[in-house]
């Protein structure tokens, strides 16, 4: 018999037909205010969940006593208890690397948006403003040629990274968990403590993934650390920054501006001070938001859950600790 699987993201037709090959199908739009309980009334049985932006929490597991794989279509993993899927034998996956290059492109263009008041300016056009030629109060900053500063070189860090040094004549300044030569050898990249880079980069880049260790990594001091003329960009999560600090900084002109593509709350809500700010480009958490990048992920997360349905290690297993625990044991044919 066919294992059954939860799917509450919609994914194009090739990669539902992959999906009815092997197991039985139940589509779930958890949008909406009755969303919770469509889940809720789909979750019994399930083995496998596929999905992303999905809040776990212990009331919804329990309703899936035969769980076998939640599948993110995601690299960030932060939404999820790990622990407690580890303790339940629930094999948790990721889409790494198929959406570096397209979230590192989101961030060189949240820095060119912010440094050149791309979006401000095109508004201003829009408004029917351009009567005469521009004047020096509305001159952005230059981005070739400064210093860019990485928090977190990871993947899309060092993808940042190149697009710097070998794109734009940048200076690459890198803060993370330790030291990386090959990425200094490869991208000419310096590593720097937190204060330091904070205190040099003209480009405030975040990079890391939303943990204990990393929730509001930057706050009111480090802001304070930056160049007034600095900028801040945060592809990473929103509670990677305090994010009342930020609005304080950019009110007061502290830094010069921030491009967002993340936030504590997302959507944002329209009543949000970062909605009326000048200096902020704020996108919707489009870091991975390409057609061939969505669909590379959703690709990947397929695969992921098909592997472990059918007792293999998937290729982009988190939570190493729950492999062993019994999965072999729940095979299917792919
Ligand atoms: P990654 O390869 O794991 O890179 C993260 C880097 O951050 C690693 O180098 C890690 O160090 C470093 N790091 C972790 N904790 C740190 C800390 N406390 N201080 C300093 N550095 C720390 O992940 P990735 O694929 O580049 O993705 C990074 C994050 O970007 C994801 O987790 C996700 O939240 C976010 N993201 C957002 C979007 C979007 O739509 N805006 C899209 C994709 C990803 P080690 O190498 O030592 O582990």
């Amino acid at each position: 018999m066919k294992k059954r699987i939860v799917l509450y993201k919609r994914l194009s037709d090739a990669l539902l037909a992959r999906l009815h090959q092997h197991v039985e199908v139940t589509y779930v739009d958890t949008t909406g205010k009755d969303g919770l309980a469509r889940l809720r009334d789909a979750l019994p049985g399930a083995h496998g969940l596929l999905g992303a932006s999905l809040r776990l929490d212990h009331s919804l597991l329990d309703l899936a006593p035969q769980l076998q794989v939640v599948s993110s279509v995601s690299v960030g993993v932060d939404n999820y208890d790990i622990a407690e899927l580890t303790r339940r034998g629930v094999l948790l996956t990721n889409t790494p690397d198929v959406l570096t290059e397209t979230t590192a492109d989101t961030g060189f263009a949240l820095i060119l948006a912010s440094a050149r008041r791309v979006v401000e300016l095109a508004n201003w056009v829009r408004d029917g403003h351009w009567q005469a030629n521009l004047g020096p109060s509305h001159f952005g900053c230059d981005v070739h040629g400064k210093t860019l500063g990485i928090v977190g070189m990871g993947r899309i860090g060092e993808a940042l990274a190149r697009r710097g040094a070998a794109g734009f004549g940048m200076r690459v300044l890198y803060h993370s968990s330790r030291p990386k030569p090959e990425v200094d050898a490869r991208h000419g990249a310096q590593y720097r403590s937190l204060d330091a880079l904070l205190s040099e980069a003209d480009f405030v880049c975040l990079t890391v993934p939303l943990s204990s260790s990393t929730e509001e990594l930057i706050g009111a001091r480090e802001l304070a650390l930056m160049k007034p003329e600095a900028i801040l960009v945060n592809i990473a999560r929103g509670r990677v920054v305090n994010e009342r600090a930020l609005i304080d900084a950019l009110r007061e002109q502290r830094i010069r501006a921030a491009g967002l593509d993340v936030f504590v709350q997302e959507p944002l809500p329209v009543d949000s001070p970062l909605l009326h700010l000048a200096n902020v480009v704020a996108t919707p958490h489009i870091g991975s938001a390409t057609q061939e990048t969505r669909e590379a992920m959703a690709r990947c997360a397929v695969e992921n859950l098909l592997s472990a349905l059918a007792g293999q290690r998937p290729a982009n297993l988190v939570n190493e600790q729950a492999w062993g625990n019994g999965q072999p044991n729940n095979t299917i044919a792919t």
